[in-house]
């Protein structure tokens, strides 16, 4: 099948702290072909028509149920996407793999066992398998007759993961594996796992010079036994299980990669990962604001229907605000991986070209995750004592929505890598951040130029105005952070995570902003509404920007130090407030009519 690619050319990963972007470059939801729209529908109705009506199978762990609709996605293509056509794949774009993982997601249970599956669990085969290895593996996979698994966690290593236990010693032709993995998803029902242990030297007992390295094993293989299934406070219906190596003797044949480059094989997974993880949480959230307005709008209280109380609407408003925001970001950057992909030949090549944007990645993990959590609360509120119980979907989304702030990378560890990741490109020049911190000192040093309204009916300019100045503010935070710690700014957690939180709401905000742009040049009937939510969501993001870099400011600096940066400070985050209670019952009336996320 065709590859289709996005309209954008190749963009600098995390430039867009520093530049303007222009409307036209940036893939947006409206830039679908379709093909892709075609698979959106194709998903979305297996989803509600074949997953939703077996919820309740799915639930209680009833994994034939699991497996059938594994299957189905199987023959209708929906496991293929990312797969070779040589080896019974589609190899398609990865805006159709985000769109796939979007619209899949009705049931959580379900679509963390898809995207394992197909993420996860498939691809360390596609990108870093043998010849052999793929035509083995992939059509099974790719089909749904067998299903993947991933397992890298342990009881005492989760996020510190270079430090498993998980020992594998060469016997002749033969690898014999030892140890515990632990929280496998799909464990309890796949086929295959690509299973993480260090190679020993059986006669050198220093951990340090064990090789981290990855190998593919079937579930049959003598020595793997899979362990009980844990009860978890949410995505109840997946299979977590630990899986237990016992002298566990596999072919040669089945080491994954190379010996001792098994930690590259477990990173570079996690960027797809994360935008899927992303791309999932927009879809979950849609979900969730269709159920709560079809219930505001059914429950009655002081005689109306709760829909009309300002409250409730305020809830519709910033959950339908946000899954805009959510939207923007995560197809901008399927988009712009999918254009830097445009001729990428081979493993290495692809996953160097998907790592430019490792920090955008994290963002949709971090900010999507953060996200569904906040609806799936709006929504929980909204049904109230109903949403309390388990007969309403409020109570299970909500619990279903915890585990995507835990895996994939925690938020914390995921946050320190967007700060971590950008200030380390700015050192090696990849970004020219430097340059452009001491070009902002300079400017800010001199009078201020700032007016808050450019005289034109532009109305997105006090956003665009107020966007140019959060820009400002990430430099300014960033530059006075690294200026106080130098290299030593990653010990500084706080002061990480804070700039994490400045970038993460300059990048969604900048999205909402281009795409809102981007809809009135094309004299879309959208655009209206997308320019409201940019408004509404421009308040929300520059409240937290500004408490994030005065968290920074009074960090790094003192007296008369902290005065002057304070009065720098001050310029930049002037402006008029936008009347967000107007903005938020528009809003919330346009989704009220719709009966769901309006655009
Ligand atoms: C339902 C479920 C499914 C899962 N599926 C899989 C799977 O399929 N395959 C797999 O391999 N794993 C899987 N996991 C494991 C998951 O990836 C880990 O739970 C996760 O990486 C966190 O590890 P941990 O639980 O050991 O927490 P820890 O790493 O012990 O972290 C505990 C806390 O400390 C914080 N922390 C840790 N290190 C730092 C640091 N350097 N700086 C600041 N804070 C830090 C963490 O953010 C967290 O808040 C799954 C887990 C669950 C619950």
């Amino acid at each position: 099948m065709a590859t289709t690619l996005a309209p954008s050319p190749t963009v600098t990963g995390g430039s867009f702290l520093l530049n303007e972007a222009e409307p036209a470059a940036v893939f947006t939801p409206e830039d679908f072909s379709d093909e892709q729209r075609q698979i959106a529908d194709t998903a979305a109705e297996f989803a509600a028509n074949e997953v939703l009506p077996a919820a309740e199978d799915i639930e209680a762990k009833h994994f034939d149920v699991t497996r059938e609709l594994l299957k189905k996605a199987g023959d209708l293509g929906l496991m293929a996407v990312d797969i070779p056509e040589e080896y019974g794949g589609l190899a398609m774009d990865k805006v159709t793999s985000a769109i796939i993982a979007d619209r899949m997601s009705v049931l959580a249970s379900f679509s963390v066992a898809f995207s394992a599956h197909v993420g996860i669990g498939t691809l360390p085969i596609v990108w870093y398998g043998t010849g052999a290895q793929k035509e083995k593996y992939l059509p099974r996979l790719a089909s749904g007759e067998w299903i993947a698994a991933y397992a890298l966690s342990e009881a005492s290593s989760g996020s510190d993961a270079m430090n498993i236990r998980a020992r594998a010693v060469l016997d002749g032709d033969h690898y014999v594996l030892n140890g515990e993995k632990m929280w496998i998803t799909n464990a309890g029902f796949a086929d295959l796992y690509t299973v993480f242990a260090k190679i020993a030297d059986p006669d050198d007992p220093d951990p340090a010079k064990a090789k981290m390295s990855a190998f593919l094993i079937e579930r049959t293989t003598p020595g793997l036994t899979i362990g009980a299934e844990e009860h978890k406070l949410g995505i109840r219906g997946s299979s977590t299980c630990p899986l237990i190596l016992n002298d566990c003797r596999i072919p040669v044949e089945n080491l994954l990669g190379e010996a001792g480059k098994g930690h590259h094989i477990a990173f570079n997974i996690l960027n797809i990962g994360r935008f899927k993880l992303g791309a999932a949480c927009v879809g979950g959230s849609r979900t969730s604001l269709a159920n709560a307005i079809h219930y505001a709008k059914e429950r009655k209280a002081f005689g109306k229907p709760i829909s009309e109380f300002g409250l409730i609407q305020q809830k519709i408003s910033d959950s339908a605000t946000r899954i805009y925001v959510g939207e923007s970001m995560a197809y901008r950057t399927v988009g712009m991986i999918d254009a830097a992909l445009a001729g990428a030949e081979g493993a290495k090549e692809i996953q160097k070209r998907i790592e430019e944007y490792a920090v955008e990645c994290s963002i949709l993990k971090v900010w999507g995750s953060e996200m569904l959590d906040a609806i799936v609360d709006h929504t929980v509120q909204i049904y109230a004592g109903y949403g309390y119980v388990e007969e309403y979907p409020a109570e299970r989304a909500y619990r279903d929505s915890r585990i995507n702030r835990i895996f994939e990378g925690t938020n914390e560890i995921n946050r320190l890598i967007i700060t971590g990741f950008l200030m380390k490109r700015a050192m090696t020049g990849q970004l020219p951040l430097l340059g452009a911190i001491k070009q902002l000192m300079e400017e800010l040093m001199s009078p201020p130029s700032f007016s808050g309204d450019d005289g034109t009916d532009d109305p997105l300019a006090r956003e665009a105005q107020m966007l140019a100045n959060a820009k400002k503010l990430a430099l300014f935070a960033a530059g006075a952070a690294s200026q106080k710690y130098m290299n030593a700014l990653a010990e500084q957690q706080e002061v990480m995570a804070a700039l994490a939180d400045i970038i993460m709401e300059v990048y969604a905000f900048d999205s909402a902003l281009v795409r809102a742009r981007k809809l009135a040049a094309a004299n879309s009937s959208q655009a209206g509404l997308a320019g409201a939510m940019t408004r509404l969501y421009a308040a929300s993001a520059f409240h937290i920007i500004e408490a994030a870099a005065r968290q920074v400011l009074a960090a790094v600096a003192e007296g008369d130090m902290l005065r002057t940066q304070l009065a720098i400070f001050r310029r930049l985050v002037k402006h008029e407030p936008a009347d967000t209670i107007s903005l938020s019952r528009t809003i919330a009336q346009a989704a009220i009519d719709k009966g769901r996320y309006p655009l």
